[in-house]
């Protein structure tokens, strides 16, 4: 089986070529990243507009770097939500153009399942296993039981620590995405220094709260500069070392209480802040201790990308599901609702 997978649902355009047996013959992600640069965030409307405008391009790229035709495909999976509602039914409506002109089949797939079950693609690991998912817009902890089969077991109850990495370099004067310069930042400095809260570390559960970090944070920043009229080099050194000390014990200490509670042979992490180097390790560490292999799939398959698309669409396709000119984008779309049914899934 091959698949062309089609992604557009945040402010990346991607297409890839994937086969069954977990090779991406292709993949190709376009970013918008200046597009947005003067607005402080991803503008939904200028983005539909550019995957408008890039998704053919992407697809036929991913082709070509695969060297196929659509002709030699198996089906087409699209991301149908969660996400940007314009750029998700600009994927949506080209993946339903190739389908009505070629017959293939359509697979719609929930993006959030292409993030959980990218380890497979990337690892062939079995089911189940623990999965943190922790990006710019998501964080939640999953028990992933089959490909169509995810158990949410807590999560944040206000921000994604992605957010929080780009909000704190925004307000330090760092460039975006955040996550990559704070943690250049917090490479010289000092964590002890502030002292900064672990809000319902302790607490049990597996839920998790950023926001009142991150306000911390800021109120250290604004103390600072009121002393002393500004921040010095090694004042935003330290910030950050604090900040991404603080994400990096509240995800590894909810981490272990996860894998105490719902024991699995494997953890695994995907999304854009599992980048970060210091989080890896201090969840790589709790692995070890729980005696569980950790698995974090190489940085391009944890951001957003179109070869996870493809491949969760494969299994989709592979349990007999499958989509048809009525699939529908939808803007929200929780990951233990059943991927099916699609059909007038408007609820
Ligand atoms: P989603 O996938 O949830 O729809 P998204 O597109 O923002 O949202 P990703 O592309 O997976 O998510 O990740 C981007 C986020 O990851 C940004 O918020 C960015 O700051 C963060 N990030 C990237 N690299 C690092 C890093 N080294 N340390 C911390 N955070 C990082
Ligand atoms: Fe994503």
């Amino acid at each position: 089986l091959v698949f062309l997978g089609i992604e557009s649902s945040c402010d990346d355009t991607a297409a890839a070529v994937v086969t069954a047996g977990r090779q991406i013959l292709s993949s190709v992600v376009a970013g918008q990243g200046n597009l947005h640069a003067d607005f402080g965030g991803v503008v939904p409307e200028i983005a539909a507009r550019a995957h408008a405008e890039k998704l053919d391009l992407c697809v036929e790229e991913a082709l070509t770097k695969a060297g196929l035709t659509l002709a030699r495909l198996d089906g087409v999976a699209v991301t149908a939500g969660p996400g940007l509602i314009g750029g998700v039914m600009a994927g949506v409506m080209l993946a339903k153009g190739i389908a009505a002109g070629t017959g293939l089949p359509l697979v719609g797939v929930n993006h959030l399942a292409g993030h959980a079950l990218t380890p497979q693609l990337t690892d062939g690991i079995g089911f189940p296993y623990v999965m943190l998912l922790v990006s710019g817009g998501h964080c939640q902890f999953l028990r992933v039981e089959g490909s169509d089969y995810f158990t949410r077991l807590g999560g944040t109850i206000d921000d994604a620590p992605g957010e929080a990495f780009d909000k704190l370099a925004r307000l330090l004067g760092l460039p975006q995405p955040g996550g990559p310069s704070v943690e250049a930042e917090a490479a010289q400095g000092d964590a002890a220094r502030f002292d900064l809260p672990r809000p319902l570390l302790d607490r049990p559960g597996f839920d998790m709260s950023f926001s009142g970090l991150k306000t911390a944070a800021l109120r250290q920043r604004d103390a600072l500069v009121a002393a002393q009229g500004g921040l010095y080099e090694r004042d935003r050194a330290d910030l950050c070392a604090g900040f991404q000390a603080a994400v990096s014990d509240l995800l590894a200490g909810k981490a272990a209480r996860v894998l105490a509670a719902h024991p699995a042979p494997v953890l695994a992490v995907a999304g854009g802040v599992a980048a970060n180097r210091t989080i890896r390790d201090a969840l790589e560490t709790v692995a070890q201790q729980a005696g569980v292999r950790f698995v974090a799939p190489p940085l391009a398959l944890c951001t957003d990308n179109a070869a996870m698309i493809a491949w969760a669409g494969i299994q989709r396709f592979r349990a007999g599901q499958q989509d048809d000119l009525s699939l529908i984008a939808r803007p929200r779309w929780p990951l233990d609702q059943s991927a099916a049914p699609m059909l007038g899934a408007g609820k």
